[in-house]
């Protein structure tokens, strides 16, 4: 038996519990050691069974004086009652529905009991305390128990998949008694001196049964430097490799860039110019490009990208624009080709299923040779761009909308048979917060569209609370009536299984039923979730922009980044549930057109801190810090949007720690940029990596 002996092969592991561990991406011993509990009860201390209160938690050590089971068959359920001395006195126990006990102590066994002492008819009662069994061997000699669920300080993990701590304890125990010497040390030795981290054997060891809780806080802190260490290395790695590749330079056309600029229906917001000039200036250059132009939805960076493109084509290059779903290339190829048009630019656009040129459809294998003679000039599509080994005669410049990361290896996938990479141009419509900023993104250029184009108004949002829900149904069937459109999102359940994501849109339909039956008989209601096929998907969203569907309701996950101008009404069931970055993702849905819009929060909880942020602001940047402050640092409510892998996610509120472990990267690349020193966490890294990006 070692780390990487699989669940099937430990000992006391069934079928089930095999199965569980499993869904939790648990598959070997090394695995299960790092499912780390998230808070801890301290039993260690012993409290005499005199001094025992009513309302307290505390761990008794005593001797069963007596012990039997009393069945009430009108409740169906059995109480087991025990009388358990020490010497300062007698306790009552009991559990309840746990017959089997009687067998498991018998009068004259030493045990642990850590629990609550309750009262009843003036009688006092440990309840259904944690329990364990002393070994004789260990009773009046003064030789320490090591026990395992009382009698010290305890593991509490998540309880999820139907597994208890108690369970995770007792397999854990063991096998980490038994294996703990070989778990690998990933920090260098160097790094562990100066930053003052326990060794990871210790650290293990201590954070799921710690000696004393300083000691499990100091476990936790060597983890999260490490993994935050990791990060910095495999981002800091990224921009030392991407320094070494070559780029072609784009030399800037002002004057085109004027025309492009006259052209267009507004005037450019000044970070919009900003954004455009630093995007420019990069492109100027023999290196590769590799920023991020980061806005809220409706900032305008569309056409800050389209700008950039325009540029690369009439310098001789071709332009790959790539987005994560077949709706919203769509959305980018009717943008693109609205904002070039005049400039005579060749479009294609490549899905899964569908394959147009300038509009027209025409073979995959035609457009594939026209993207590989230089015939198109802009290509736009979804994954299928990577998948499909496009070939491109010279690609210039890629933009990605809405991907997280996009690695090197990505981007060389691109251009296959080039000599030097294109640049890369990253969007996103998730603000972030400078802390996210430098640890996720620190390879990354940024720039920023903070500020929203001048004569959008201000979305009215309020707090929905139940006795006004009529009130606010009525407003919605006014603005309906009067052309315009709303949303309406269920609340979230958290989907980890097939089963949960059912739940989800079992949730979706009943929503539906009811708006549709009882509430807007009168209106079209349309419905949207994510079991639907992609073409029942495109139907309804075609009927919503076709004004057919009048209020639609959907699962959290309606598209990031779909324009629907006409629709001014965002209403949030359960709001409470959502973290901000999604609630204000939601509420960019409206507010895109000229109408004045709303964004109903409907929840019980008015003083629910988020809810009130949203009320309160409307600028995403700010949002998104109150966002990190607010956040417990056990609760990842918002992370999926994030994009970021849990491991970051708890400690990333604390600057000086992500700046420290940058600094601790740098130092050992500084020495050492290949890693050579360090084979094993070199390919630790490599790992991550593979699991962090999104492919
Ligand atoms: P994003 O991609 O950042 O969500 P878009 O580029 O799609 O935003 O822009 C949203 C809408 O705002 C589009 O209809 C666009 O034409 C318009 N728009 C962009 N920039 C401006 C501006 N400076 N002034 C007015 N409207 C603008
Ligand atoms: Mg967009």
């Amino acid at each position: 038996m070692d780390l990487t002996t699989p669940v099937e092969e430990i000992p006391r592991v069934g079928p089930q519990y095999q199965a569980r561990l499993k869904r939790l991406g648990i598959k070997t011993v090394g695995e299960l050691f790092f499912h780390f509990p998230f808070r801890y009860e301290d039993f260690s201390d012993i409290t005499p069974i005199s001094v025992l209160e009513v309302g307290k938690t505390a761990c008794v050590q005593g001797e069963i004086a007596d012990i039997k089971n009393i069945r009430i068959f009108k409740r169906r359920m059995t109480i087991t009652e025990a009388r358990v001395a020490d010497e300062s006195g007698v306790t009552r126990v009991t559990w309840f529905n746990q017959p089997y006990l009687i067998n498991t102590f018998k009068k004259g066994d030493f045990v642990f009991l850590a629990g609550k002492t309750t009262s009843k008819n003036g009688k006092k009662y440990l309840s259904s305390p944690a329990y364990e069994k002393i070994p004789p061997r260990f009773i009046g000699n003064g030789a320490k128990y090591d026990s395992v669920h009382t009698g010290r300080i305890i593991p509490v993990y998540p309880e999820t998949e139907g597994m208890s701590s108690r369970w995770l304890r007792f397999i854990i125990k063991p096998l980490l008694v038994k294996l703990k010497n070989e778990i690998p040390e990933f920090l260098p030795e160097e790094i562990k001196i100066k930053y003052n981290l326990m060794p990871v054997k210790e650290a293990v060891w201590q954070i799921h049964f710690p000696d004393v809780l300083e000691k499990a806080d100091l476990a936790k802190k060597r983890f999260v430097f490490e993994e935050l260490f990791e990060l910095a290395l495999i981002i800091l790695r990224e921009k030392l490799k991407l320094a070494r590749e070559k780029a072609t330079a784009i030399p800037i056309d002002l004057e085109l860039i004027k025309k492009f600029t006259a052209k267009l229906p507004f005037k450019l917001t000044v970070d919009q110019k900003k954004s455009a000039w630093q995007i420019l200036k990069d492109l100027e250059k023999p290196k590769p490009m590799n920023r991020l132009l980061d806005g809220d939805v409706g900032s305008g960076k569309t056409v800050v990208a389209v700008m950039a493109a325009l540029n690369t084509v009439r310098a001789g290059f071709q332009v790959a624009f790539m987005a994560p779903t077949e709706i919203l290339t769509k959305q980018h190829s009717k943008t693109v080709k609205d904002l070039l048009k005049g400039f005579k630019l060749n479009i294609g656009l490549i899905t899964g299923k569908e394959n147009l040129f300038n509009g027209k459809k025409i073979k995959r294998i035609d457009l594939l040779e026209k993207t590989k003679s230089g015939k198109i000039d802009i290509l736009i599509g979804t994954h299928a761009l990577v998948r499909e080994k496009v070939e491109f005669k010279n690609l210039g410049l890629a933009i990605i909308d809405e991907q997280h990361r996009f690695g090197i290896e990505q981007r060389a996938k691109l251009c296959r048979k080039q000599s030097f990479l294109p640049h890369l141009l990253s969007m996103s419509a998730t603000p972030i917060p400078r802390t996210l900023a430098l640890t996720i993104y620190g390879d990354l250029d940024l720039s920023l569209i903070k500020e929203v184009p001048k004569g959008r108004k201000k979305i009215i949002t309020r707090i929905v609370p139940p006795e006004k829900r009529r009130e606010s149904y009525d407003f919605i069937r006014q603005e309906v009536k009067s052309g315009r459109q709303v949303f309406v999102i269920c609340p979230r359940i958290e989907a980890d299984t097939e089963k949960e994501s059912w739940a989800e849109v079992k949730a979706v339909k009943k929503e539906y039923e009811k708006l549709s039956k009882e509430i807007f008989p009168d209106l079209n209601v349309g419905m949207l979730h994510g079991k639907m096929k992609v073409d029942e998907k495109e139907d309804v969203l075609k009927s919503f922009r076709n004004k057919k569907i009048g209020v639609l309701v959907s699962t959290s996950v309606i598209e990031v980044g779909i324009d629907f101008p006409n629709a001014t009404l965002m209403m949030i069931e359960g709001a409470e549930k959502f973290g901000l970055a999604q609630l204000h993702q939601f509420r960019g849905r409206v507010g895109r057109g000229k109408h004045q819009s709303f964004c109903f929060l409907f929840s019980e909880f008015q003083s629910n801190p988020r809810l009130k942020a949203m009320v309160s602001s409307q600028d995403g940047f700010e949002l998104a810090e109150k966002d990190l402050k607010l956040r417990g640092p056990g609760d990842l409510t918002g992370q999926r949007q994030w994009g970021i892998p849990d491991f970051v996610m708890a400690s990333l509120r604390d600057i000086e720690l992500v700046e420290k472990t940058r600094a601790a990267a740098k130092e050992i690349l500084k020495e050492d940029p290949e890693l050579k020193k360090y084979p094993s966490l070199k390919r630790e890294l490599e790992e991550l990596q593979t699991r962090t990006h999104l492919e």
